[in-house]
């Protein structure tokens, strides 16, 4: 996660980012504002380091972008801590675990076109291949956390129009 914060266009200082894990089943990921992010044990659990990764970089590019939370729910966050965190998000050891309440933020379907592209763009200078990464993970999104699930799309709305801007992106 760390090699994403430092490729920003307003990168967070490591030591000011907190992740929080969530115990929810449900595949999601979320931005909470001031360097606040939270996985979800659904998505560590079934995610492969890629699909992580771009998970991340979409919720940093939220971050990066400055984007603001439509609608609110809430959920519990558990305390874990940093070298369990750092196994399940690489690069995350330096980053300060968080516990807590989360604020799960729902964003625009403009916003989440901006986040996938601008997350594609960071994990590009990151040196991954970004286009493909995230076209693919938001197809295994679709295909695990489908619709319904209270999960990813609760927050993360419309998907096969986003596969689509992803993958005719330049
Ligand atoms: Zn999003």
């Amino acid at each position: 996660m760390v090699p994403l914060l430092q490729k920003m266009d307003h990168p967070l200082p490591v030591n000011k980012v907190q992740v929080g894990l969530m115990d929810d089943p449900g595949i999601n990921a979320a931005n909470a504002g001031g360097g606040e992010f939270y996985v979800t044990t659904g998505l560590l659990q079934q995610a492969n380091d890629d699909q992580l990764r771009a998970v991340l970089a979409h919720e940093v590019a939220h971050a990066d972008l400055g984007h603001v939370a439509k609608q609110q729910t809430r959920g519990t966050v558990a305390t874990i801590g940093a070298i369990i965190l750092d196994a399940v998000v690489p690069g995350s050891g330096y980053v300060t675990p968080l516990a807590g309440q989360i604020v799960l933020n729902k964003y625009s379907r403009e916003a989440e076109y901006q986040a996938d592209a601008h997350g594609v763009e960071i994990l590009r200078r990151a040196g991954f291949d970004g286009r493909q990464m995230m076209a693919d993970t938001l197809t295994w999104l679709q295909q695990t956390a489908g619709p319904g699930s209270g999960g990813w799309f609760a927050t993360h709305p419309a998907t096969d129009d986003r596969i689509q801007r992803v993958q005719n992106m330049p």
